[in-house]
């Protein structure tokens, strides 16, 4: 059988490609250069398969799409304290390259919008480090996330630097407020080179999905960013990474993204899809019109919407039966919050009738830390209520289930 995935693609991009509104950016020369017709779409799940349609192996600038995982490479290195020192979360509502600070601290308002971005890059790297030696820590960073050896464009780098007053002025602004402590005109060169590395539509999509995926890389299974740094990177991209759009972006698409100013987006569904477009006409808030239109179309037609309630959690408890003299409870699904007050609460409402009480954990998928210690809890409360709690958990999704006191149910080898 052939995946319908594929031909689904294909279908988006024909049902897009008639849009020609919108203009190439043209004060970076060489984005003024770009074939505009080039459109190209792809996901990969945070299982690593990856989908593709139309031009997704050629390559562009990564521009903007690259501040997200800039701002992880510091959180990574200085913890999220000091960076929130020197960069705010607060959604600006302005445009990309808007000089401006926050009132009273003089941060920039977020990591998504050059000033912030400006900042985070320096933070990159030793004190003292020259901007290639930071812009070649990203490169290697990058690479990793894409699962490939990524370079800087050296000839959009020359382009860029070449008329960057606008991103100069932002960084003597910056240094004026002493926001930052490095030369200037090398923090605006090794964030260029950030902005110049090529990738593909491909790459962004795998990009996509090691954030979607909590940090692990889908294909190596190596954990390239810490959780807490995904999920601080991705709340921050819901908020502020589709610049003056985002609220109207999160609305309608409802997926923390990141664009970049050739014409890139890049999305990340946590627990779900990276995905990525690239299209370099742009509409009036720096956004790609045929990107934003694909992800529109994904959106609405996989059910992909962040805030779409689903009724997860709802069958957590498959049954619960008298077996051999003994109540086992047969739990499935992943165990989140959710999952584990339907098991509790049942347990609660209709305590089991046998003083034997096996927990069938083998139909348990991801358990979370709040659904690992609920299910605990129960264990706990039944031996104090006297039933002889015993755990049957072949994959061990409950590994070391210590119910307090170095107290732990007996392991089942077989039901
Ligand atoms: N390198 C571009 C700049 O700093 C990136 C802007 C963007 O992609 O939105 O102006």
């Amino acid at each position: 059988m052939k995946t319908p995935i594929s031909d689904y693609l294909v279908e988006i991009l024909d049902a897009v490609r008639a849009d020609d509104s919108g203009e190439v950016a043209s004060y970076i020369p060489t984005l003024a250069q770009a074939d505009p017709d080039q459109l190209g779409v792809a996901m990969t799940t945070v299982f690593g398969r990856t989908y593709t349609a139309g031009d997704a192996d050629t390559e562009f600038t990564i521009q903007s799409m690259s501040k997200p995982f800039a701002f992880a490479a510091a959180l990574w290195e200085h913890g999220e304290d000091d960076v929130e020192k020197i960069v705010g979360t607060e959604p600006s509502g302005e445009a990309f390259n808007e000089l401006s600070l926050e009132s009273g601290t003089h941060r920039p308002k977020n990591p998504m919008i050059n000033v912030g971005a400006l900042a985070i890059h320096q933070m990159i790297g030793d004190p003292g480090d020259s901007w290639t030696v930071r812009s070649d820590k990203l490169v290697k960073f990058f690479s990793a996330l894409a699962g490939r050896q990524l370079r800087v464009d050296e000839d959009a780098f020359e382009s860029e630097i070449g008329s960057a007053h606008r991103n100069l002025s932002i960084a003597h602004m910056l240094a004026a407020y002493n926001m930052i402590d490095t030369n200037p005109e090398d923090v605006v060169r090794g964030y260029t080179a950030q902005c110049s590395i090529l990738v593909s539509t491909r790459d962004i999509a795998m990009m996509a999905a090691v954030l979607a995926a909590g940090g692990v890389s889908p294909v190596t299974g190596a954990q390239v960013v810490a959780r807490p740094i995904v999920r601080q990177v991705l709340s921050v991209m819901a908020t502020s990474g589709m610049y003056d759009e985002a609220g109207e972006w999160f609305t309608e698409v409802g997926i923390p993204a990141k664009s970049g100013v050739a014409g890139g987006i890049l999305g990340a569904l946590p627990g779900q899809v990276g995905l990525a477009a690239f299209s370099p006409r742009l509409n009036d808030h720096g956004n790609s019109v045929r990107g934003t239109a694909l992800f529109r179309r994904l959106s609405n037609d996989m059910g992909l919407h962040l805030m779409d309630a689903q009724a997860i959690g709802s069958r957590a408890l498959r049954a619960v039966v008298s077996e051999k003299g003994r109540s086992v409870i047969q739990i499935q699904g992943p165990i989140n919050f959710t999952a584990a007050e339907i098991v509790v609460n049942r347990l609660a409402q209709t305590p089991p009738s046998e003083s034997s009480v096996v927990f069938d954990v083998s139909r348990v998928g991801m358990v979370n830390e709040i659904g690992r210690r609920m299910m605990l809890e129960a264990m706990r409360r039944l031996n104090l209520d006297g039933k002889t709690v015993l755990l049957y958990d072949p994959e061990n999704s409950f590994p070391d289930p210590d119910i307090g006191g170095g107290v732990k149910p007996e392991i089942l080898s077989e039901l």
